[in-house]
């Protein structure tokens, strides 16, 4: 049974320069424990991944709960609901929207029924054959998402049961994909052959436990085991973890913007700290990109790491000279156009009293459109900064991602075509420069085919034909 109480607020994005997040994925089999709660904390740990809507799944082993609703983790999930929901087995999902709109009907986990048997599951990335895949499905529901289309796709096959239906479904999906799946009784997770999105498996005392990135797993107590493998399928349950292999892999193709801004400064990548690459990115940066300056700052909060690298290889003392407002995040219930146009205020505080009379070096991880960074600088100008000289951490974004993160034309890029001094005099700094690629990837320690790097170079590690990806693909069919 798929139960859900249904709202009618509109969601806003605020401001926030880098590319927008995916989602964020969360799953577990452990029985005698609360396996809700333990989901309630994953995603907690996930929320920066997604804050549209956020649900659960939640299986006793004789049948599936769902239980999803627009906003964020702590206003979806009271007490009461927690408390209903008993079980094994969970998933858990936050979302930020990348096919189909922020409604209600495309909140996960989907849930679907076919002869009795139920199936529920939650998807990051963005598939690339979402069209083909709309045909071959026929009629479908209220949803618009890709992820609903896979759910009901594998929803012809239960009667076989669902890793049979993963099996089967799974080699026809083309694009990016990380899934964690439930039936009644196992819980499933999945990457896509290229693992563009992250997946890691945690160990309990009494299960395993899955999760979109591993500061969801230390949150909970779980230690880490390994990453799901590009082109693999696991299985919890009552006979352990098992291994199966849907697809061969080509080569892993790890989103490099996991690294620069997705993942949380305390999760683990490819074996190595967040936090520590983007020292390291920032330390590569001073080397490259020095500035004659008084004081490095960073944006919040992906610019902490890189700016104390930037600072200690520098000379430059590092302070903080915004503050974020951490409880707006980044969706919120529409607010009148007079607050709007705040736009960036509504998140950042200025201290004037750091900033006055300095020649600031701030250190963002990426310029996306070029709109917010361009206000952030006008804040520093207005609270006494004499100069703004802008590091960025990663490469420009010169080509849309068809993968799952919120970059999709080329027309939206600031640096798409342009000169860099043509971003620099939009956004109003007094210098600005960028990471490059080689530094980027040097600084996670992994080797450069270890990546998407499509954003910045645009070599595409899964073919995306000749169209701009579409949000709203299943809307328009
Ligand atoms: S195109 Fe860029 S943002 Fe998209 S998956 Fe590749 S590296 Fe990540």
């Amino acid at each position: 049974m798929a139960t859900s109480s249904e709202v009618g607020a509109t969601i806003a994005t605020v401001g926030g320069e880098g590319p927008r997040e995916a989602c964020g994925l969360f799953g577990v089999w452990a029985p005698g424990e609360d396996v809700a709660r333990l989901t309630f904390f994953g995603l907690f740990s996930l929320q920066h991944r997604g804050q549209e809507s956020a649900g659960m799944a939640v299986s006793d082993g004789e049948r599936i709960l769902v239980y999803r609703e627009l906003g964020l983790v702590s206003q979806v999930f009271e007490e009461r609901t927690l408390a209903t929901l008993q079980g094994d087995l969970c998933i858990g999902h936050t979302r930020y929207s990348t096919t189909g709109s922020t409604t209600w009907d495309n909140a996960q986990p989907s849930f679907k029924n076919n002869g009795g048997r139920g199936l529920a599951l939650g998807h990051n990335g963005n598939l690339v054959n979402t069209a083909e895949l709309a045909a071959e499905a026929g009629r479908r529901g209220p949803a618009t998402t890709d992820s609903d289309l896979v759910a009901t796709l594998l929803a012809r096959h239960l009667d076989q049961g669902l890793e049979e239906a993963a099996l089967r479904v799974l080699p026809t999906l083309s694009g990016a994909f990380s899934f964690v799946m439930m039936d009644e009784r196992t819980v499933f997770g999945a990457r896509d052959p290229h693992g563009i999105r992250p997946l890691a498996i945690g160990r309990l005392p009494s299960g395993w436990c899955l999760a979109s990135e591993t500061c969801a797993l230390d949150v909970i107590g779980a230690s880490y085991v390994r990453e799901v493998e590009p082109g693999e399928l696991v299985a919890l349950d009552d006979r352990g973890i098992r291994s199966l292999r849907f697809a061969p892999s080509p080569r892993a193709a790890l989103c490099l913007f996991e690294f620069v801004y997705l993942s949380r400064a305390d999760s683990r990548l490819y074996g190595r700290s967040v936090h520590d690459t983007r020292r390291e990115m920032g330390r590569r940066l001073a080397r490259e990109a020095p500035a004659d300056a008084d004081l490095v700052i960073p944006i919040p909060d992906t610019g902490f790491s890189a700016a104390q690298g930037f600072a200690e290889e520098s000379g430059i003392p590092y302070g903080e000279g915004l503050i974020k407002n951490r409880y707006i995040g980044r969706t919120f219930i529409e607010p009148t156009p007079a607050l709007r146009q705040r736009g960036v205020k509504l998140k950042l505080n200025p201290l004037p009293d750091a900033i006055a009379g300095k020649r600031l070096v701030v250190v963002d991880d990426s310029i996306v459109r070029g709109t917010t960074t361009r206000q952030i600088v006008q804040l520093l100008r207005d609270a006494g900064a004499t100069e703004v000289n802008l590091r960025i951490v990663s490469p420009p974004i010169r080509w849309p991602c068809f993968y799952g993160i919120d970059m999709s034309t080329r027309q939206e890029l600031i640096a798409a075509g342009g000169p860099i001094d043509e971003v620099r005099r939009f956004v109003g700094a007094d210098s600005l420069a960028y990471l490059s690629l080689d530094a980027l990837v040097s600084s996670t320690w992994a080797p450069k085919d270890a990546f998407c790097r499509a954003c910045f170079d645009g070599e595409y590690p899964v073919d995306v034909g000749h169209t701009e990806p579409s949000k709203f693909v299943l809307e328009r069919l």
